[in-house]
Formats: structure tokens, sequence, C-alpha cells
């Protein structure tokens, strides 16, 4: 984990002072209002991968809800243990 600090592209490291050249020979611009992210079209594709992850992560981190085949799954199971052992 790196520290992100405001003025700063958290991708490329460049700054206000020292902004990278894009391919149209424009200097890049801050790309979110928080200036960690600049208008590098690699820098937004790093961006928009990090902010995928970081979602797949609290995807993954909150329970999960069972499907509706898992319940259904669930209770035919426990169906078959209760009448398992019943008088003929
Ligand atoms: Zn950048
Ligand atoms: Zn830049």
């Amino acid at each position: 984990m790196s520290l992100v600090a405001p003025g700063v592209c958290r991708h490329c490291g460049c700054t206000e002072s020292n902004p990278c050249r894009l391919q149209d020979g424009d200097t890049c611009f801050w790309d979110n209002r928080e200036r960690t992210v600049c208008s590098n079209p690699s820098c937004r594709r790093a961006e928009g991968e990090r902010m995928a992850r970081a979602k797949a992560a609290a995807k993954a981190a909150r329970p999960r809800k069972l499907t509706s085949a898992e319940v259904h799954e669930l209770i035919r199971s426990r169906g078959r243990s209760r009448k398992k052992g019943r008088a003929a």
C-alpha cells in the first residue's frame, strides 16, 4: 500500500508542476477531484482496474446470499434426513 497524497498522480507520480505529456502533445490534468489520478490514458486505465479490484474485494468481504438453487438443495437434503428411518 502506497501513501496517496493529493496533487500527485498515484499511478505515474506526476504533479501539477511536473505534469506528464499526453500523446496529443498536451499536458495532463486531474481526472478526479481528489487530484490523485491524472488524465493520462494509462493512468485512467490503471485507476479503472484499481476501482474494479476494490469493488470485487468489497463484494467478497460481504456474506454471500444463497442462490435459489442452493436453497432448494438445502430443503431437499433436510427433507431426506427427516424421512430417514421412518417405519414402513
Ligand atoms: Zn498519471
Ligand atoms: Zn500525469
